[in-house]
């Protein structure tokens, strides 16, 4: 990258520019191969150039770009019917990305209350090491003091908790509770997942004090944890949901779902979007879906999931000087990093592989969910190298 640079210098890059991709792969303009074990942070969920998606896409290129959300727009109806027909939800608010769905899921919690005659009930509880975005609501929810440092005084009516903390949300809870915001599986905050016993206190808790239970599935969701959100695992079931990152493919795409009760506060006129639910995303998120909801999709996330668990726990094993513990569900997997985070991701890149750092040193791998056994074994094989490099590094230092 040239010295100075026109944009904003809010992201420390990679010097990596990939020129196309294919399925697992990344090429970059110099024709180099990277499997690409980050999909763009759990986005490209059907692998890139996915040629049903490339088609939807071009189709729908060649009707109708945009729409205001003044007229009615099929694939909004469509893409919204299967989604509820797939899951707890009655209702689809369409978004353009992840922080946009958490707004609109935190303003259906608060305006559910409202329209019950409860204004004040607007608190959200949420969780350490929470991530639910950049907007101002979102990292006020987030909570990380490093996202909010310097962005004025943090928005009102978070209430934040140890993640896992039963008592300290029952402690939380006052007479202006409206919900609770969690992440099943924590993704940011370095895959960290929720325990069942967890999950299904806080589904206790809402329903004992007449709030909503509000999920964070931008990540989690769609396939990722190899069932369409990672609630099902729990067998616990919210009021609200947010979704984006797998949902479209690649195509800027979220959605908020809720219930029929939950979103009967969100009448004419009080939320809207430019481009939410524009026509190019519905195609491509309509595609997105003909893909996962395939027999056998969610089957393979499971499968290949499993030989990358094993795997990894085999490679733990054999370099506990590298790697301390491997953790997630399906294919949202984290290795705990028993040397700087950095320096393993560092390693894995040098083998053309592709990951993702996250909290608590932790590497994030986040496959295209259309990964074979295959290429997990190819993955494998690579961070073994990387660990097999950082080991001799460490060796040569020491000698
Ligand atoms: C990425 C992410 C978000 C924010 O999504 P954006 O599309 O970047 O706004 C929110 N919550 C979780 C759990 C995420 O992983």
């Amino acid at each position: 990258m040239a010295e100075t640079t026109p944009l904003y210098e809010t992201y420390s890059r990679a010097p990596l520019r990939f020129d196309r991709g294919e399925g697992v792969w990344l090429i970059t303009e110099g024709g180099e191969r990277y499997l690409d074990f980050g999909s763009g942070v759990a986005v490209t969920s059907v692998g890139h150039s996915h040629p049903h998606l490339v088609a939807a896409l071009k189709e729908q290129a060649d009707k109708v770009w945009h729409l205001s959300n003044v007229y009615e727009i099929p694939g909004q109806e469509r893409l919204a019917k299967r989604l509820t027909d797939s899951s707890f939800a009655d209702k689809v608010f369409f978004t353009n990305s992840g922080a946009e769905a958490l707004e609109c899921a935190i303003k259906t919690a608060r305006r559910y209350h409202f329209a019950k005659g409860h204004p004040e009930r607007y608190h959200i509880i949420t969780f350490q090491g929470a991530f639910h975005g950049r907007t101002l609501a979102t990292i006020a929810a987030g909570g990380q003091e490093k996202y909010l440092e310097g962005f004025g005084p943090k928005a009102p009516g978070f209430d934040q908790v140890p993640f896992g903390d039963l008592d300290a949300v029952r402690a939380a809870i006052t007479d202006a509770t409206a919900g609770i915001l969690v992440e099943p599986i924590q993704g940011e905050g370095g895959i960290n997942p929720a325990t069942p016993d967890f999950m299904k206190g806080l589904r206790q808790i809402c329903d004992e004090h007449g709030l909503l239970l509000i999920l964070d599935e931008v990540q989690s969701g769609m396939g990722r944890t190899g069932r369409l959100f990672a609630h099902e695992i729990y067998g616990v079931t919210p009021d609200i949901l947010a979704a984006a990152k797998g949902i479209g493919g690649g195509f800027p795409l979220g959605a908020c779902l809720a219930t029929a009760e939950a979103a009967s506060g969100m009448v004419a006129g009080t939320h809207g979007s430019t481009y939410g639910g524009n026509p190019l995303a519905m195609a491509v998120g309509n595609a997105v879906l003909d893909v996962v909801l395939e027999d056998g999709f969610l089957q393979n996330v499971r499968d290949v999931g499993l030989v990358m668990r094993q795997g990894l726990a085999s490679l733990k094993d054999r370099y506990p000087d590298i790697i301390q513990d491997v953790r997630g569900e399906g294919l949202m997997l984290g290795i705990k990093a028993a040397v700087p985070v950095g320096e393993l991701l560092q390693a894995i890149r040098a083998n053309k592989m592709l990951a993702m750092t996250a909290g608590d040193n932790v590497v994030r791998l986040l496959p295209p969910l259309v990964v074979t056994a295959q290429d997990a074994r190819e993955a494998l094989s690579r961070i073994e190298q990387a660990a097999e490099s950082l080991r001799m590094k460490s060796a040569r230092k020491t000698a």
